[in-house]
C-alpha cells in the first residue's frame, strides 16, 4: 500500500492531473475541462536507430508531448534522461502549458524526451541522436506549430545539430524552429542564463516579502547544472551565502558557505564536482540542512510527505520541474513554509526562449540589457498575478499558478468553440 502510494506520488502526471483538477474545481469550472487538459492533445513515440561509434546500431525510445494548443504553437524543450518515461514527458508538457498561460506567452506547452545516457556517450554519437530525433518527429514540429528547447542534458550545440536537421528536411533557414540556439545561428542574449535570472527574480521578490534581505541569507541550491550553477554563480556574486550545492553524484554543505568559483572552474560538463570531495553526503542530507532559501534545481520529486517534516529552511524556491509534491506542498504550508512554484519560478527559460523565438521572426536582435529587462518585468507582474490569487482564494501559490494557467487556456479553448465551462 505504501509502495503503491510512493508510486503515484512519483508520477509526475497524476500529481499535474491531481493539482489541475484542483484548480479547475476552484475556478468553478465544469468536469468537461478537467476531461480536456488531463491528457496531452497529442503524444508521440518514436524509435531512433543510431550507429555507435563502435559500429554496433543502437535504438532509443523518443517521445513528444504537445499538451494544447489553443494560445497558440506549443512550446517546450527535449530532455536527455536514462529514467525519462512517457508519464514524465506528458507532465511536463502540462507544466509548460501553465508555464506559458501564467506569463500570457502565445504558446500552448509542449516537452520532448530520448532515453539515454549521454554522459556515455561521444559528441558524434551525441549529434546523430539529435538529427534522428528531428527525423523522427519532423511532421509534428515547426516554427508555427511545435518548438523545441533545451531541457535536461540538452543544449545549444545539440540544438544547432537539430536546427540543421530540420533545415535539411524542410529545405529552408527556419531559425524560429528551435530556441535556446548559439548566438550565431539566431540564438538570444541572454537565453543561457534566463532560467536562474527568473529564479533570482522570483527569490528576490521572496525575500522582499519575507522582510529578509538577501545580504545574509544562507541559501541550499540542490543541482550544478546550467540552472543551479548559473544560480549559484549569480549568488555569490551578490553576496549571497550559498551553504549547500549537490550534483547527480552527492552534496556538499557548509554552514559557513562555500566557495562557489572553485566549485564551479572545477565540475564537469555534466554539472559534477562532487567527486573531488571527502566529507560528501547524499542529496537527501542535503535537502534537510539548516538555511533560509531552498532551490531544488535537479530532478522532480524530492521534497515529498516523507521529508517535507524535517526541511529546514524559510522558503522554497522550485527551479527544477515538479521538485515538491502536493502532499509535501500540504505540510509545508502548515509548517508556515511558502513555496514559490516551478510554473513562475523556472519560467524565465521559456520567456526568454519566446524572446529569442520574436526576435527570429523579425530578423532583429535586441540586447543583453532589453532581454533581462523584459523578463523581469515580465516575471515580477505574473508573481504579483499569482499571488494575488494565492490571497483571494487562500490557497498556496502552486495551485493560485495552476488556477491563472488554466484559466487563460479555458478561455482561449471557449472562444475557439472547443469547450464550454
Ligand atoms: N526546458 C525549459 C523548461 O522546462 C525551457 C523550455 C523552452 O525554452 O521552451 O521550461
Amino acid at each position: 500500500m505504501k509502495d503503491q502510494k510512493l508510486k503515484e506520488e512519483k508520477n509526475p502526471q497524476l500529481e499535474f492531473q491531481a493539482i489541475l483538477k484542483q484548480a479547475i474545481e476552484l475556478l468553478g469550472y465544469s468536469d468537461e475541462v478537467f476531461e480536456f487538459f488531463r491528457e496531452p492533445m497529442r503524444f508521440l513515440e518514436v524509435s531512433i536507430p543510431v550507429k555507435m561509434d563502435s559500429g554496433v546500431t543502437q535504438i532509443f525510445r523518443g517521445y513528444r508531448a504537445q499538451h494544447n494548443d489553443a494560445c497558440g504553437p506549443t512550446k517546450g524543450g527535449i530532455r536527455f534522461h536514462p529514467e525519462v518515461n512517457p508519464d514524465e514527458v506528458k507532465a511536463l508538457a502540462g507544466w509548460m502549458s501553465l508555464k506559458c498561460g501564467v506569463n500570457g506567452l502565445p504558446y500552448g506547452g509542449a516537452k520532448g524526451g530520448i532515453v539515454c545516457e549521454p554522459r556515455n556517450m561521444s559528441m558524434n554519437e551525441l549529434e546523430r541522436l539529435s538529427r534522428g530525433y528531428v527525423r523522427a518527429v519532423s511532421q509534428l514540429v515547426g516554427p508555427t506549430k511545435d518548438i523545441p528547447a533545451p531541457d535536461m542534458y540538452t543544449n545549444s550545440q545539440i540544438m544547432a545539430w537539430m536546427l540543421d536537421e530540420y533545415d535539411h528536411i524542410r529545405e529552408f533557414d527556419s531559425p524560429g524552429f528551435i530556441t535556446g540556439k548559439p548566438l550565431v545561428l539566431g540564438g538570444s542574449e541572454g537565453r543561457e542564463t534566463a532560467t536562474s535570472k527568473g529564479v533570482l527574480y522570483t527569490l528576490e521578490i521572496m525575500s522582499e516579502l519575507k522582510n529578509m534581505p538577501l545580504e545574509g541569507l544562507k541559501v541550499i541550491v540542490q543541482g550544478f547544472g546550467n540552472v543551479g550553477g548559473y544560480l549559484a554563480h549569480f549568488l555569490h556574486e551578490m553576496g549571497v551565502k550559498v551553504v549547500g550545492i549537490a550534483d547527480a553524484l552527492g552534496a556538499i554543505y557548509d554552514p559557513e558557505g562555500l566557495d562557489i568559483p572553485y566549485l564551479l572552474e572545477r565540475r564537469d560538463s555534466f554539472g559534477i564536482v562532487t567527486g573531488l570531495f571527502d566529507n560528501v553526503i547524499t542529496n537527501e542530507e542535503l535537502l534537510e540542512k539548516e538555511c533560509d532559501v531552498l532551490i531544488p534545481a535537479a530532478i522532480g520529486g524530492v521534497i515529498t510527505e516523507e521529508n517535507a517534516d524535517r526541511i529546514n529552511c524559510k522558503f522554497i524556491v522550485e527551479a527544477a520541474n515538479g521538485p515538491t509534491t502536493k502532499e509535501a506542498i500540504q505540510i509545508l504550508d502548515q509548517r508556515g513554509i511558502s513555496v514559490v512554484p516551478d510554473i513562475l519560478a523556472n519560467s524565465g527559460g521559456v520567456i526568454v526562449s519566446y524572446f529569442e523565438w520574436c526576435q527570429n521572426n523579425q530578423g532583429f536582435y535586441w540586447t543583453k540589457e532589453v532581454v533581462e529587462e523584459r523578463l523581469k518585468e515580465k516575471i515580477h507582474a505574473s508573481f504579483l498575478n499569482i499571488q494575488q490569487t494565492s490571497e483571494r482564494f487562500g490557497v498556496s501559490m502552486k495551485i493560485a499558478a495552476y488556477m491563472e494557467g488554466i484559466s487563460k487556456m479555458t478561455e482561449a479553448s471557449r472562444l475557439r468553440g472547443w469547450i464550454n465551462f
